[in-house]
């Protein structure tokens, strides 16, 4: 039997360890943290599922990982909403035509909406830096007060950068949506919570013979010779011991507040793009529906990550750092025995589905490789 280091317990490694013992691989996983699951871990907490770092909200459009992850798990039919905070009233994100209808007089909400539709299609996505190129008048209005309103200061707050410093993938994951499906993804087929947590989910990913889980244990206390493959989802910058330089990323912290009533607001995720220091509110219960008295909600702060401090959370995608992480690319070339995943070892903002689409295909690499 070859065996597999799989480095970091996340939805990543859970992927590429279920995958590989199941083809008759030896996998020993080891993790930092002393828990399984990665940023996706969930606990109950007072009969709430609480999702430990920040709200994730499973959807896709691969029909292969959700049929992967749903033998492991079922899936609620919850289907993510989020509001925003924009001149005191709450929104639909993304922006769409009731949004419009609620922050515009009538007869200018439908002007707006008639711009919107003479120039784009019933249910397209529009990414905001498009939108603001729009010769057309009203549509630049409307394109610099979903700029100004929406995206400007949560993005500040966020990244510590403007929306256009940013690859523009990351401002088009929230799109101005044409149309009035206020679903935060209307765009992906499967989508869902799954019943018993993400957590138990990564638990039955693990439970496989073939697998050894060690908690609490560094991948510098190991002798990397004792491993035919290694498969690393920790930082790529951080496994070269930062060699060519720092690849930056923002990391998060949490403040959870139990609130002694049965709900504190009206919907699971409330963005705050202009007031307060936190970019949004989570309230837990309403991933499941869970039926309790009190209620748990979470205030998100984004910050910048310092080693040895805090997590790295989001990779940080601009031309700079593009270009740095191309280098470490280059690098681990020079070494074909280790594969780098996940959102670390790829530098790439992956969604749950993402990172689950990459890992099965490493998967697949490797055990042709024999
Ligand atoms: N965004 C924004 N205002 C919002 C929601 C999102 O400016 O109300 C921008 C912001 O730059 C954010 C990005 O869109 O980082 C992606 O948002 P998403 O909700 O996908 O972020 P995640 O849930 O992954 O943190």
């Amino acid at each position: 039997m070859k065996k597999i280091l799989i480095v970091g317990a996340g939805i990543s490694g859970a992927t590429v360890a279920n995958k590989l013992a199941n083809a008759g691989k030896e996998v020993l996983v080891i993790d930092e943290k002393t828990h399984i699951g990665g940023n996706c871990y969930d606990l109950r907490q007072d009969g709430i599922m609480v999702h430990q770092y920040g709200a994730h909200i499973f959807h896709t459009s691969i029909k292969e990982v959700y049929e992967f992850l749903s033998k492991f798990t079922t899936f609620t039919n919850y289907e993510h909403q989020v509001k925003a905070v924009i001149n005191g009233k709450e929104v639909p994100v993304p922006f769409n035509f009731n949004s419009i209808d609620i922050l515009f007089e009538p007869d200018r909400a439908k002007e707006l909406k008639d711009k919107l539709l003479a120039h784009y299609k019933l249910d397209s996505k529009v990414p905001i830096l498009e939108l603001q190129n729009a010769e057309d008048k009203e549509l630049q209005f409307l394109a610099e007060f979903v700029y100004e309103n929406l995206f400007l200061h949560y993005t500040l707050k966020q990244w510590g950068l403007r929306p256009d410093e940013l690859d523009k993938s990351v401002s088009a994951r929230v799109p101005v949506y044409v149309g009035t499906d206020d679903r935060y993804f209307p765009w992906d087929a499967y989508q869902g919570i799954p019943n018993e947590g993400y957590t138990k989910m990564m638990e039955n990913m693990f439970s496989h013979k073939n697998i050894e889980i060690k908690l609490n244990t560094s991948f510098s206390s190991l002798d990397a010779n004792d491993f035919d493959q290694i498969i690393y989802t920790g930082t790529i910058d951080g496994f070269f011991n930062y060699k060519l330089g720092e690849l930056p990323y923002r990391s998060e912290s949490f403040d959870n507040v139990t609130i002694d009533k049965a709900f504190f607001q009206s919907n699971s995720v409330i963005n705050y793009p202009n007031e307060h220091e936190y970019t949004r509110i989570i309230e837990h219960k309403y991933f499941l529906n869970d039926n309790t008295d009190k209620t748990i909600i979470s205030y998100e702060y984004p910050e910048a990550y310092e080693q040895g401090k805090n997590d790295p959370y989001y990779p940080i995608a601009t031309p700079e750092t593009t270009k740095l992480y191309q280098s470490y690319l280059e690098l681990a070339k020079e070494f074909p025995k280790i594969k780098f995943i996940g959102r670390l070892g790829d530098y790439k903002y992956y969604d749950m589905d993402k990172a689950v689409n990459r890992a099965l295909e490493v998967a697949l690499q490797i055990q042709q490789k024999g």
